[in-house]
């Protein structure tokens, strides 16, 4: 996968359509196309990241961004009370898109373990 055909790539720089609801210098938020939950954002660095088999210990900073957005659209969207962080890494565990991108999911009970 080339970085100029990533879709989340091009959501990032505004070449796809996209319902941002947060963005910074490091990362940004928008809501999933198919939402599994009546809250369901993704949040994604900026900066083409394939998954986590692949970070390194430069990404450590924006990987903590992800967090501090995580926390802070979770506030946004009123279900800080309780939600679900989700990152899946390969085929085998449900990625599909390979940008990295943490799943932030809320607004029902979820039950464990995931699917
Ligand atoms: P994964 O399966 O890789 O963990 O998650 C990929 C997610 O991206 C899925 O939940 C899917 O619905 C979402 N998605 C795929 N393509 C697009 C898109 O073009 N726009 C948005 N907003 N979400 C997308
Ligand atoms: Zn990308």
């Amino acid at each position: 996968m080339r970085k100029q055909d990533c879709v989340f790539c091009r959501i990032v720089r505004g070449e796809a359509p996209a319902q941002i609801i947060y963005q910074d210098e490091q990362v940004t938020a928008f809501r999933d196309l198919n939402p599994q939950s009546p809250t369901h954002v993704l949040i994604v660095p900026n900066r083409h990241i394939s998954g986590v088999a692949e970070v390194d210990q430069e990404d450590a900073a924006v990987l903590g961004q992800l967090f501090v957005v995580a926390r802070r659209v979770a506030e946004q969207e009123h279900v800080a009370d309780g939600f679900r962080l989700v990152v899946n890494n390969g085929r085998p565990a449900g990625q599909s898109v390979f940008h990295l991108h943490v799943h932030l999911l809320g607004g029902r009970a979820m039950g464990w373990p995931p699917g």
